[in-house]
């Protein structure tokens, strides 16, 4: 199961993607317009694994890794889409103005991932970084645990259980 704090299909589409590329004078290839469809369709977080047979397929041909790859280092460079490195996985970008804005919470449990807004980190990473002189290349904010849904269900079974022993006492 799958969730999402925020909605990041509302915000980008192929059109919307277009636009942006055109305005940077980035090539959006047939190709990398394919991959960003297969993601958009997906609508939750991918795994390489899974996306490379999507991709193939919807491409109606072989497709070299490296060349799927490369698709979504583009997507990854022009900010449409995240990776969530924890687990090898892909994911649209909710913020497209700011690669860094969120924070991933990823459940341990169903793979529930929820990015959300994570201004006050931000802003307090960058001032640490600042007071250390030091220049951040790339940021990876990611909790794991146990979503809401997986607790609630736990705390269920575990009530039901009490309940049996209770019957046999
Ligand atoms: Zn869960």
């Amino acid at each position: 199961m799958l969730n999402s704090g925020l909605t990041p299909a509302k915000s980008l589409s192929i059109e919307v993607a277009e636009r942006i590329c055109a305005e940077r004078g980035a090539r959006f290839t047939p190709l990398r317009r394919t991959a960003l469809e297969v993601l958009l369709e997906f609508n939750g977080p991918v795994s390489a694994y899974d996306f490379l047979p999507a991709l193939a397929q919807r491409l109606g041909r072989r497709l070299a890794p490296p060349t799927a790859y490369r698709a979504l280092g583009f997507l990854l460079e022009q900010g449409f889409i995240c990776r969530i490195e924890t687990r090898n996985a892909f994911t649209l970008a909710t913020h497209l103005e700011d690669r860094n804005a969120g924070v991933f919470f990823l459940c341990d449990h169903c793979g529930a991932t929820v990015e959300v807004d994570a201004d006050g980190i931000t802003e307090l990473l960058a001032g640490r970084a600042a007071a250390l002189g030091f220049e951040v290349g790339r940021r990876i904010v990611e909790l794991q645990g146990i979503c809401a849904d997986c607790r609630y269900t736990t705390a269920a079974v575990e009530g039901q259980s009490q309940v049996v022993r209770g019957r046999r006492a």
